[in-house]
């Protein structure tokens, strides 16, 4: 028998890459999608990867309890993942309560279908180094405390905790994994390494000229969202339910992602780059930079892709895109 895993958010980024590694690993995978008017656009990802036939979706959203606790019983699955949130920084200034509901409560909404109607699947919570915002240490690890600086940090904080709590409160094997940002040619447009990538590619191919964006000068640690999504399905396999660290151990500017990603092509960054004021955010996490050290000491995991060899992959793959349309 197949194990089976249930992923919420699977019409997201992360989704469609974990959805494609379970596959792999023989398992029987159900993802939770909201229902949209343009399903075509849901699927697109996991059209992308060539696994939309292979997936069984499953009608859901992290705010319905009742159709969550549903789910749960009628697929009783192994193991859930739970990727699903509002999951962009900027727009959480724009949707406070929304993000709450969602990024924060949401995180019970599923505990409590687990506790309720399946309390021995394993769990995996979707946390974020933006949970360390204003950082307290220059390198996180599990160790450092957290300092958030928007509504979504703060609301992933809440998941963190939650996941915590039901792990010591009633046993569930929860596992929150605290993970560094994270791209691939399926990431969000609105998200600065896909923003920088597309541009690059519509500049190259002369469908534009300028690439607006606000602080260059923030420094992320950037990994490959195909390598992250092994160390979740990692953290299922251990004994105990534990929480862990995800990134690559370096940090670069903005500024420097985008030179990788302008030199690719040949072009000069310093051509096409317009700074924004109104792209700056109401308060910046200035840097990150993980500690990998625990999820190589007990998960086996790291890092394999390189900032360089990801943002090539990306550029190639939307100057393919924009030539297909
Ligand atoms: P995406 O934004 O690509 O995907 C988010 C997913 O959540 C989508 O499938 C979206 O569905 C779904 N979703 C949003 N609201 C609801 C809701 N109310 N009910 C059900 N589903 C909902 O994010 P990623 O794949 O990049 O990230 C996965 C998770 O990991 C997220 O929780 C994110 O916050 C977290 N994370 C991501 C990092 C990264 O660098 N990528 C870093 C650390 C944490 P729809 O398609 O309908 O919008
Ligand atoms: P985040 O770390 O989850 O907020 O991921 P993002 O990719 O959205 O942002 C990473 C960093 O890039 C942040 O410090 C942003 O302030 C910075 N940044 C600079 N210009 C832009 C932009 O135009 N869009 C986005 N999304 N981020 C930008």
């Amino acid at each position: 028998m197949s194990k089976k895993a249930l992923i919420t958010g699977i019409t997201g980024q992360d989704g469609a890459y974990l959805a494609q590694f379970l596959l792999s690993k023989g398992y029987e995978v159900h993802g939770m999608a909201r229902r949209s008017s343009s399903s075509d656009v849901n699927t697109a990802r996991l059209k992308w990867l060539g696994i939309e036939r292979d997936v069984r979706i499953v009608d859901g959203n992290l705010l319905d309890l009742s159709g969550l606790i549903r789910t749960v019983s009628d697929i009783k699955p192994d193991e859930v993942y739970n990727l699903a949130a509002q999951s962009f920084v900027f727009s959480s200034w724009q949707q406070p309560l929304l993000t709450g509901e969602v990024t924060a409560l949401g995180v019970t909404n599923v505990l409590e279908a687990l506790r309720i109607a399946k309390p021995d699947a394993r769990f995996y919570q979707a946390s974020s180094s933006e949970m360390y915002g204003l950082v307290q240490h220059p390198i996180q690890s599990e160790k450092t405390p957290f300092y958030p600086r928007s509504p979504y940090a703060v609301a992933k904080l809440y998941g963190h905790w939650i996941t915590v709590n039901y792990r010591e409160s009633f046993g569930i094997h929860a596992s929150s994994g605290i993970l560094f940002n994270h791209e691939s040619p399926l990431r969000g447009i609105e998200f600065v390494t896909r923003k920088v990538t597309d541009a690059v590619a519509k500049i190259k191919l002369g469908l534009d000229r300028e690439l607006r964006l606000g602080n260059i000068e923030a420094k992320r640690d950037w990994g490959h969202a195909r390598d992250y999504v092994q160390a979740m399905w990692l953290m299922l396999q251990q004994d105990k339910a534990d929480d862990y660290v995800v990134a690559t151990g370096r940090t670069s500017t903005v500024r420097m992602m985008c030179e990788i990603a302008f030199e690719h092509v040949g072009l000069n960054v310093n051509d096409h780059l317009v700074i924004d004021e109104k792209l700056f955010r109401p308060a910046e996490v200035e840097i990150l930079l993980g500690d990998p050290a625990k999820a190589k000491e007990k998960l086996g995991w790291e890092a394999k892709t390189t900032l360089e060899e990801m943002i090539r992959e990306m550029v190639d793959a939307d100057i393919a895109r924009h030539k297909k349309a």
